[in-house]
């Protein structure tokens, strides 16, 4: 696997910026992985895309551990199917990405042992999980200081980074998205164009616009209707060693393998936009990592860092329409999934803007569920 070295969209040329668009069908507001894969997913639907981002300190999808865990959590079942259908399109996608990139993105679907449960959600079909007992919970993980288990055999993780990396080439190498630089301050949706402007004061026209600014979407002037979505800070540190081969999520924390390295997540607290780490929350978290792997007691730290989710009142993204201005698109509030819920997302966006049957079924997430 070839390295890879993440850096902004923006900082290197872009192919594409010498054949920059008076126009584009579709403006994206937002460079994280929903808007990164949206502007992809208009592409492959045959629109042509501008992609308006700024990297802003906090941006969720670099921060994220990369798990893939619909069955995880409290869901309803229609919500759960959506999830694990998001997931099953992970082999398609990165396989995709590293046709068009070169760059292989890690993805593991071994399955996420959740420790501590001794019993099967209820909506849980029998082959998504699985009771694990001592003796095999000991075969599959013997480094693990825990005996009851779950196992969700079709769950797994992938590496952010390399997905990152391998979407932003996707995006330099095609030909009909462009990037430009620039924090979006204004949207002004209208009948028949939408326009958005940013802080420098750069008008842009296109037909659709899709807000896809991760915790920083409420702040946009001109969206037709407040945005429920808040940031919601999650810390993180990386060990040194990997004893797992298994992503292992715990009440405490998660651990999830990224090579040579353990990564471990992550706090849930509500500070606005605050994106710095703190020692009480990176203790706690050391602790409770090596209370389920005391292997890792005397690892090096070798890395912390803080991300900003961006969160909804019930935990679900906005997705679809405005109900008065069409030509606005919400693809926001991903909270805790959006790695998960990134090419999903993508997809039932650019169904959207091709005029297209959706994929899958979204009124769950529709914007007027707030009022
Ligand atoms: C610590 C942590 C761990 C996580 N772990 C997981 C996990 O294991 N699995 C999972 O599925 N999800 C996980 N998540 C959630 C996931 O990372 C997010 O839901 C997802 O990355 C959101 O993507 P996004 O593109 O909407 O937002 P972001 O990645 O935040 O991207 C938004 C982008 O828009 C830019 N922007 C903001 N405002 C403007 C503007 N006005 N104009 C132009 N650009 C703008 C920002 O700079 C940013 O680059 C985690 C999140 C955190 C913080």
């Amino acid at each position: 696997m070839r390295p890879i070295a993440v850096v902004p969209l923006s900082a290197t040329p872009h192919p594409n910026a010498s054949r920059e668009r008076l126009r584009a069908d579709v403006l994206v507001v937002g460079d994280g992985v929903v808007g990164l894969a949206t502007a992809l997913a208009v592409a492959r639907a045959g629109g042509s895309c501008r992609i308006l981002g700024r990297t802003i300190a906090g941006a969720a999808s670099a921060a994220s551990a990369g798990l893939l865990a619909p069955s995880i959590g409290a869901a309803d079942p229609p919500i759960r199917a959506f999830m694990r259908a998001a997931r099953d399109r992970y082999p398609d996608w990165v396989h995709w990405l590293a046709e068009r990139t070169g760059i292989e993105v890690t993805l593991s679907r071994l399955g996420i042992i959740e420790v501590g449960s001794r019993k099967l959600e209820s909506d849980a079909p029998e082959s998504e999980a699985m009771l694990l007992d001592d003796a095999a919970l000991a075969s599959l993980e013997p480094s693990l200081a825990t005996a009851s288990a779950v196992l969700y055999p079709h769950d797994g993780f992938v590496d952010n980074l390399r997905l990152l990396a391998a979407m932003r080439e996707a995006v330099r190498c095609e030909w009909s998205i462009d990037v430009a630089e620039g924090r979006v301050a204004m949207i002004e949706p209208g009948r028949h164009a939408c326009s958005v402007t940013t802080e420098d004061g750069r008008k842009q026209e296109g037909d659709t616009v899709v807000l896809a600014a991760g915790a920083w979407s409420a702040l946009i002037s001109g969206v037709p209707r407040p945005i429920p979505v808040e940031p919601v800070r999650g810390q993180m540190l990386q060990l040194a060693g990997c004893p797992l081969a298994h992503a292992v999520s715990s009440a405490d924390a998660y651990l999830v393998p990224r090579g040579d390295s353990t990564i471990v997540g992550s706090t849930f607290e509500r500070v606005g936009f605050d994106s710095s780490t703190t020692s009480n929350a990176l203790d706690h978290l050391h602790r409770a990592a090596t209370s389920l792997l005391p292997s890792l007691a005397g690892a090096d730290v070798l890395s912390t860092w803080a991300g900003l989710r961006p969160l909804t009142p019930d935990g679900l993204p906005v997705l679809g329409r405005d109900p008065d201005f069409d030509r606005v698109v919400y693809a926001c509030g991903h909270g805790k999934n959006g790695i998960l819920l990134a090419p999903i997302t993508a997809e039932c966006v650019a169904a959207m803007v091709a005029g297209a049957t959706l994929p899958i079924d979204i009124r769950a997430f529709d914007i007027m569920r707030f009022g």
